[in-house]
């Protein structure tokens, strides 16, 4: 991976005299970094642990009792059983249940099982996952081709791939596909298990044999998810070549990654119709189910455009600003970075950067939230972020997957930063403390809040499965001869060095009730490395990188190591530390939690005149069971605030108090909505100053 920014981390220290300076040595890091595989960490953490054994536990069996319509007395609401049908021979009869994206629902869902069974075993959860992917492999089992897609063959099935006279961006028979495939490979590595990757590895071929530069079939991902999963597919047969001699097919994983980029690079290049910024959808449908871009006069190599929407209006390495639904956008963002960290194109390098700093500089709420406009759930222009806006629980979630492998590709803090925005804050927001209720929308100001049980549109609980299991691998990454510390989060692993030595890492704190966090060091043998630990942004009066928030925050940040304060330099978002390591040394970073005032930038017009709450990483917010005059609620720069641990409320949190000018009690946002039904709440509330 070369043509990297690079950094070099000698000589930054100069404080303490067991720190060295010699700029000569080893700690070059190349703008990459490697996190680590979930199987590596382990997270013995207060705030986190026994929230990952509730979602493993009761979140991840609640999502399959859902499926199979189990909260329903009546009536069949057994997604699962659309691919019995499909392995009963059904095809072409009718009769599937839910939406044409649910078997990407399920596919997503068995993706997140995956990444909890790989750090807690669960032999029950394990046999029930097992027996779904029974019955999804006798369902492609029926096909010749291994194509599946349970609404196109039961209800649509002369439309499949959405061709002749299909609608791909209904069906979303390519957005199906690629979940599979990301569950496929997921469930193996947990498991060691092929049944699912085999199946998936079928429908890849399929895919790949069908689509691709003329002969093939234009068809691109109407929407986005299957780019980052054949990059995946392709990484899993080359970095084990072995494992293909257990799949039963032919395997040349060249193939996958080169539909991705035909994918990534096919974006933009259609016959110029439906005009969806123009034509209502009733028109554009039609127009794309009468087949009229088959008109000879499109070339013989045509398609349909699926717009802005889609992010398919131009060429994706010409799109200047994130548009359209705010999933498939993030989700296709992640593709191309995904992408990038294999080629290190400069072009989808460039791309990825602007797109992200047009996304998290001017269109993200500040609790990481995406998405301002309901109609299209899709990105609203520049500084818009209404108080009251969309924000769909997967485009947070797509966003911080989008950041993560930002933060891969660079090794910069910033896009960590992002991350840990959507975890305190819109990640945790979208399940109840009970693990069985969830959220869709998550408008900052609300009159009437709810968490449903269920949902028409059940997209929202797969992807919160898949980031929540996907996070311990986060926590720590690598490079060479550099460490990074990424999310505060007490844990351990062990990681190897290029000379063999092995470094264990133990981290312990309380965040985010606390800013106090413990390393401690254990390296088989004394060794010179760099550790890289994120200072982050809003502890340094960067509330956001590009200024769209400010806060007042002037508390220092002190790091110590063995007990002793040092001076230190940030860079690219890191504390450095380079010296030579020895067993049982220790790094403490105290981060000020303070509670601190946020206001927006003063291009954001929906936001003049107002400011929110935030310590630490978690934003903070009023709800009407707490504050009965809510309305009557200001705040000021002179507020007294305090911060308080209330260990049995909402299962341990920090309220703040605050005089508003009345007595005000606020909470983490992420918890509103757990006490009573049909609150209000105020993320943002009228500055008085
Ligand atoms: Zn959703």
């Amino acid at each position: 991976m070369k043509n990297k920014i690079q950094t070099l981390c000698g000589a930054v220290f100069v404080a303490a005299s067991l720190l060295l300076s010699d700029s000569s040595v080893s700690c070059r890091a190349e703008g990459q970094m490697e996190f680590i595989n979930i199987q590596g960490v382990t997270v013995e953490d207060p705030f986190w642990s026994p929230k990952f054994n509730l979602w493993r536990q009761t979140t991840a069996n609640d999502i399959l009792d859902k499926f199979e319509g189990k909260h329903l007395s009546e009536g069949n609401h057994n997604t699962f059983n659309n691919f019995d049908l499909i392995a009963q021979g059904q095809k072409g009869k009718g009769g599937h249940f839910g939406a044409p994206w649910f078997d990407g629902l399920v596919y997503e869902t068995i993706r997140g099982i995956a990444d909890y069974l790989a750090q807690y075993p669960d032999p029950v959860l394990e046999t029930r996952t097992d027996a779904i992917i029974e019955r999804i492999a006798a369902a492609q089992g029926a096909d010749p081709n291994g194509y599946l897609n349970t609404y196109t063959d039961l209800n649509e099935s002369n439309h499949r791939w959405g061709e002749n006279g299909g609608f791909l961006r209904w069906q979303h028979d390519v957005y199906n596909a690629g979940a599979l495939v990301e569950a496929g490979v997921h469930y193996y590595q947990a498991t060691g298990k092929t049944a699912l990757l085999t199946v998936a590895t079928r429908l890849a071929n399929y895919m790949c044999e069908l689509m691709g530069p003329a002969p093939r079939k234009n068809i691109v991902p109407s929407h986005s998810g299957p780019e980052e999963a054949l990059i995946k597919l392709y990484l899993l047969y080359r970095n084990q070549p072995q494992l293909k001699k257990q799949i039963p097919l032919p395997i040349n994983e060249k193939a996958y990654w080169e539909l991705v980029i035909f994918w990534l690079e096919n974006r933009g290049h259609h016959c110029g119709f439906p005009i969806w910024e123009e034509w209502d959808q009733g028109k554009s449908e039609k127009w794309i189910r009468d087949n009229t871009y088959a008109d000879p006069k499109f070339g013989n190599h045509s398609r349909p455009s699926w717009g802005d929407y889609a992010q398919d209006r131009i060429p994706l390495l010409e799109q200047q600003t994130i548009e359209g639904h705010a999933v498939r956008a993030t989700l296709l963002a992640t593709g191309l970075t995904t992408a990038a960290l294999e080629n290190n194109s400069p072009e989808y390098i460039q791309t990825t950067k602007r797109l992200w700093g047009n996304m998290v500089g001017k269109r993200m709420f500040i609790t990481g939230g995406v998405g301002a406009i309901h109609h299209d759930e899709k990105f609203g222009p520049d500084y818009f972020l209404p108080s009251d806006a969309y924000l769909e629980t997967c485009a947070a979630i797509g966003a911080a997957f989008f950041s993560q492998r930002m933060a891969e590709l660079t090794a910069e803090g910033q896009y960590m930063d992002e991350v840990e925005r959507v975890l305190y804050n819109s990640l945790l927001t979208a399940v109840s403390l009970s693990g069985t209720n969830y959220t869709y929308q998550n408008p900052l100001n609300s009159e009437n809040h709810n968490r449903w049980e269920w949902h028409g549109c059940p997209c929202c609980p797969p992807m919160f499965l898949k980031i929540t299991s996907a996070l311990p691998g986060w926590i720590y990454s690598i490079h060479e001869r550099n460490i990074w510390i990424n999310l505060f989060i007490s844990s351990r692993t062990t990681l190897d060095l290029p000379d063999k030595n092995k470094v264990a890492l133990q981290m312990q704190t309380t965040y985010p009730w606390d800013g106090n966090i413990q390393l401690e060091l254990n390296p088989e043998k004394k060794s010179r490395f760099c550790l890289r630990i994120r200072i982050p942004g809003w502890a340094r009066g960067i509330e956001n990188p590009d200024g769209l928030y400010i806060s007042d925050l002037t508390d220092p940040i002190t790091l110590k190591i063995n007990d002793k304060p040092v001076k230190y330099q940030v860079e690219q978002g890191y504390a450095l530390i380079e010296r030579h390591w020895d067993k049982g040394d220790t790094v403490t970073l105290e981060l000020p939690m303070q509670p601190r005032l946020i206001k927006a930038h003063p291009e954001v017009e929906n936001l003049r005149g107002q400011a929110a709450l935030a310590s630490g990483p978690v934003i903070y917010c009023f709800e009407s069971i707490d504050n009965p005059k809510l309305s009557e609620l200001k705040l000021s720069s002179e507020n007294n605030r305090q911060l308080l641990s209330q260990p049995n409320l909402l299962g341990g949190i920090n309220v703040i108090r605050c005089q508003t000018p009345i007595p005000a009690t606020a909470i983490p946002y992420y918890s509103i909505s757990n006490r009573s039904k049909n609150n209000k709440h105020k993320v943002w509330l009228p500055l008085t100053d």
